[in-house]
C-alpha cells in the first residue's frame, strides 16, 4: 500500500451531475419531487419517490439502465484505476443513494477499486472516524476530492500533510477561497476529468516518490556513517507542489 487514502465525493465529482436529479429527470418525476420537497427532507423524499416509481410500473431494470447512462468522464475512470493500481486505499463518502453509486461504479468496472462506500453520512464525523482508524495503522495521507457545500466540513478536518482537491467554480471551491486560513491541507483545484486525473496522479506519484526518499534515507545514513563517503540525502529540501495550481501535461 502507498499509505495514501483517497476519499471521493460522488455527485458532481465522480459523476458529472446529481444522481438523484438524473434519475428523477430520466423517469419524468422531477416535477412531483419538487412539489413535495418543501414539506419533506431530501433523502426520505427520494426514498419515497423510489416507491412511487415502483408503483408507477418502473422496474429496477429500467432504473439500472438509466443509471448506466449517467454522465461520467472516462478520464475519471482512468484516475480511479490509476490511484488503485498505485496502491492507494480508495473510499467514497457521499449523500447519494448507495444503490445508485454501486450500480454506476459496477457498470464502469471500478466498484472493486473502492474499499469502502459510506452513503448518507455526517461528513465531518466520518472523516474523523477514518482518520482515527488510520492513525492506528501508522502515518497515512488523505487526498479528498469534492465539489459541494457538504464537502467543506470534512475539508476542515484534513491535516497539513493532506491534500484537498475542490472542483473549480463549484461551491466547495468558493468556500475554500473565502476561508482559506481555516484549511490546513494543500489545495489543488480541478475543473474536469482530465485535470482531476492529472492532478491526482501527480500528487500520488509525488507522495510515493517522497516515501521512497524517506525510506531509503534511513539505511543510507547508517551506511554513510560507516563509510564516510556517500552523501546523505537531505529530505527537508523536498519541494511540495505549488499551491492551488492545476497540473498540465
Ligand atoms: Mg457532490
Amino acid at each position: 500500500m502507498a499509505g495514501i487514502v483517497v476519499v471521493f465525493d460522488f455527485d458532481s465529482t465522480i459523476i458529472e451531475c446529481d444522481s438523484d436529479n438524473w434519475v428523477l429527470d430520466e423517469t419524468g418525476f422531477t416535477e412531483k419531487f419538487y412539489e413535495l420537497l418543501p414539506t419533506t427532507l431530501w433523502n426520505p423524499l427520494m426514498d419515497r419517490m423510489m416507491g412511487e416509481l415502483h408503483s408507477e410500473g418502473k422496474t429496477i431494470e429500467e432504473i439500472v439502465e438509466i443509471l448506466k447512462r449517467t454522465p461520467l468522464n472516462p478520464r475519471i475512470v482512468h484516475a480511479i484505476e490509476a490511484a488503485y493500481s498505485l496502491g492507494c486505499d480508495l473510499k467514497i463518502v457521499s449523500d447519494a443513494n448507495m444503490f445508485f453509486i454501486e450500480t454506476i461504479l459496477k457498470h464502469h468496472g471500478v466498484r472493486n477499486c473502492f474499499s469502502e462506500i459510506i452513503a448518507n453520512p455526517s461528513y465531518g464525523v466520518i472523516i474523523e472516524r477514518i482518520q482515527n482508524l488510520l492513525s492506528t495503522e501508522g502515518k497515512k495521507k488523505f487526498i479528498y476530492l469534492g465539489d459541494g457545500n457538504g464537502d467543506f466540513c470534512p475539508s476542515l478536518k484534513l491535516k497539513e500533510s493532506d491534500y484537498l482537491m475542490p472542483r473549480k467554480d463549484f461551491p466547495l471551491s468558493d468556500l475554500v477561497s473565502k476561508d482559506s486560513n481555516k484549511i490546513k491541507a494543500e489545495v489543488h483545484g480541478w475543473k474536469d476529468g482530465e485535470e482531476l486525473e492529472n492532478v491526482l496522479v501527480h500528487i500520488i506519484n509525488k507522495e510515493i516518490e517522497g516515501n521512497k526518499i524517506n525510506n531509503n534515507s534511513t539505511p543510507k545514513i547508517s551506511i554513510d556513517c560507516k563509510l564516510g563517503s556517500i552523501p546523505i540525502m537531505d529530505t527537508t529540501t523536498y519541494q511540495p507542489l505549488p499551491k492551488a495550481l492545476p497540473v498540465r501535461h
